[in-house]
């Protein structure tokens, strides 16, 4: 699982409150909260 503010990699992370996908493309991109329901927990 990842949280807000973490820098876990590229990839897509699924919001495990409301299941909104959000894409990091780069490495150095930080989780920004969910910008459906402003969840921070994700799983990748
Ligand atoms: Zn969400």
């Amino acid at each position: 699982m990842s949280t807000t503010g973490e820098k876990p990699g590229k990839g897509i992370y699924t919001c495990l409150n409301c299941l909104q996908k959000v894409v990091l493309d780069d490495d150095t991109d930080t989780l920004p909260p969910c910008p459906r329901c402003k969840g921070t927990e994700y799983t990748p």
